[in-house]
């Protein structure tokens, strides 16, 4: 089965109505659509698993670029507009694309070597205007999406995604999370080229609208105004996100149904600032490029008369996953006890693109070794530590800075807060904490002193105004690190 299976139902149930919007315009319908896909397919016919990679901000095309690509039965390779020219161009060559579709911002800054098609331009609308090719009839095995991670340790790595991995994706979003219908929407906050694209499919099979930003981009009262006018809006949102919602002081919009928050850790205490001023719509996933979307979660019902121990958690194993905490050894964890969190399903990518040294550390004897700590409750719940290179060792004690981070965000006078272990002579490695605000380090200490173990405590604070952050939000430890070292 190919993904664009999902396409041709929807075009078969809902042909007349609209499909993909922009703005608040009405851009295609699913017949429209589903004529654009074939007919960019036909003029792609590429080599069955050629990679085409699509380079933009979000943008309307992007829908039918990703079902003409599987129309073509090609491998789409979606990069974040926001990278580098020199990162676009690395993922491109890693990748072996032989064909580059980029927004006219980004063509016109890339120098890579292999044609670059611009997004909107006369002779992009000429190639859909080609033959249209027959419904592919796929192997689910088949790749269909290299998804670049986005390299919080490293340099980013092709996870490779086959039809069957995203449709068991689709199938676990619909049955644990919302059940759009087709006088719904999923509006497109987050960038398209990851969390917000990879929930296109589960919307499209049931015909949900499109719905993406005039601006291309995460506007907080753009994103809220589309959720006033649009029909029962669902989204994906990074934690960041929610916030600058939160900060803008406005009411939940009247059609704003779900928020899935996820791909990096969201507090207790913006969690719980984020329920009151919008109610019970929030949704929690906890998953990597390498199990898209889908490792555990907590339900919106999850989120209701919650405990601080359940919000704080990510959930527990998702529709069709199974999650364990290994030892180092591999044997399993007791409750209680910090582990490293494996799964394992239908949903586990087959391996890194072109790196069979990643691929055999990551895959072991059938489970996806996600590099997250973690534990399980004795309710089941799942709360993740932190990633195991992030683990700080101090006297031969285990910190984990998410629990120290958690408890200084309570502070009024802490905006953000980022713990980092610095190497130290005594001690192996102390606890250093970065943060944004206003409080002094003896409120700090006396804050934390009485909520957590004293060895937690930093030894030290380093007060910035701003935190290093990755293109997709993410804190960047290792430059927090490397700043250390200086
Ligand atoms: P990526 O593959 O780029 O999406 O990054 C995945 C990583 O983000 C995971 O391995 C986690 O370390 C982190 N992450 C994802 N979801 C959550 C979550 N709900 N809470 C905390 N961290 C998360």
């Amino acid at each position: 089965m190919n993904l664009f299976a999902l396409l041709d139902q929807a075009a078969a149930r809902f042909g007349d109505r609209g499909a993909v919007y922009h703005g608040e315009r009405q851009v295609w319908t699913w017949a429209q659509l589903r004529e654009r896909a074939l007919r960019l397919a036909g003029e792609l016919r590429g080599e069955p698993g050629a990679r085409i990679a699509v380079a933009s901000e979000n943008r309307p095309e992007i829908v039918e670029l990703m079902f003409g690509i599987w129309a073509a039965e090609c491998v789409y390779v979606p990069i974040n507009y926001k990278l580098h020219p020199r990162e676009m161009a690395d993922i491109v060559a890693d990748s072996g694309a032989t064909q580059v579709f980029a927004s006219p911002m980004i063509a016109a800054q890339l120098d890579i070597g292999i044609p670059v098609e611009t997004i909107g331009a006369e002779s992009y609308a000429q190639r859909c205007r080609a033959e249209p090719v027959a419904p592919p009839d796929t192997d689910p095995a088949a790749l269909a999406w290299l998804f670049y991670t986005s390299g919080t340790t490293g340099r980013s790595k092709g996870a490779m995604l086959s039809h069957r991995n995203l449709m068991a994706m689709t199938v676990s979003h619909l049955a644990d999370f919302d059940a759009p219908e087709e006088n719904c929407s999923l509006v497109h906050g987050a960038p398209m080229s990851h969390g917000s694209g990879l929930y296109i499919p589960p919307y499209v099979l049931r015909g949900a609208r499109q719905v993406i930003p005039e601006s291309g981009a995460f506007e907080p009262a753009e994103f809220l105004d589309l959720c006033e006018h649009h029909p029962g809006c669902s989204a994906f949102l990074a934690p960041t996100m929610v916030q600058r919602l939160v900060a803008t002081g406005r009411p939940r919009p009247r059609n704003l149904r779900t928020v899935v928050y996820g791909g990096g850790p969201m507090y207790v205490d913006s969690l719980k600032k984020a329920m009151a001023a919008f109610g019970p719509i929030f949704t929690q996933l906890y998953g990597q490029g390498e199990a898209p979307m889908t490792i555990t979660g907590l339900r919106r019902a999850d989120h209701l008369d919650a405990d601080d121990a359940v919000l704080g958690s990510v959930g527990y194993a998702r529709s069709g996953v199974a999650v364990a905490v290994v030892r180092e050894d591999g044997t399993a964890a007791t409750t209680g006890e910090i582990g490293e969190i494996v799964c394992r399903g239908d949903v586990v990518m087959s391996g890194y693109w072109n790196n069979p040294d990643a691929t055999a550390t990551t895959l072991r004897n059938g489970w996806l070794h996600t590099g997250d700590m973690g534990s399980f409750d004795e309710r089941g719940y799942l709360t993740l530590r932190d990633r195991s290179k992030d683990v700080v060792i101090s006297g031969g004690s285990n910190i984990y800075p998410r629990e120290v981070e958690e408890v200084l965000i309570e502070h009024p006078g802490v905006t953000e807060a980022c713990v980092v272990g610095a190497p130290d002579e005594e001690w192996g490695e102390v606890v250093v904490a970065f943060i944004v605000g206003t409080a002094d380090p003896a409120a700090l200490d006396a804050h934390l002193l009485a909520r957590i173990a004293r060895f937690k405590r930093p030894k030290r604070y380093a007060f910035v105004d701003e935190l290093p952050k990755n293109s997709y939000g993410k804190v960047l430890k290792r430059a927090l690190r490397a700043q250390l070292m200086r």
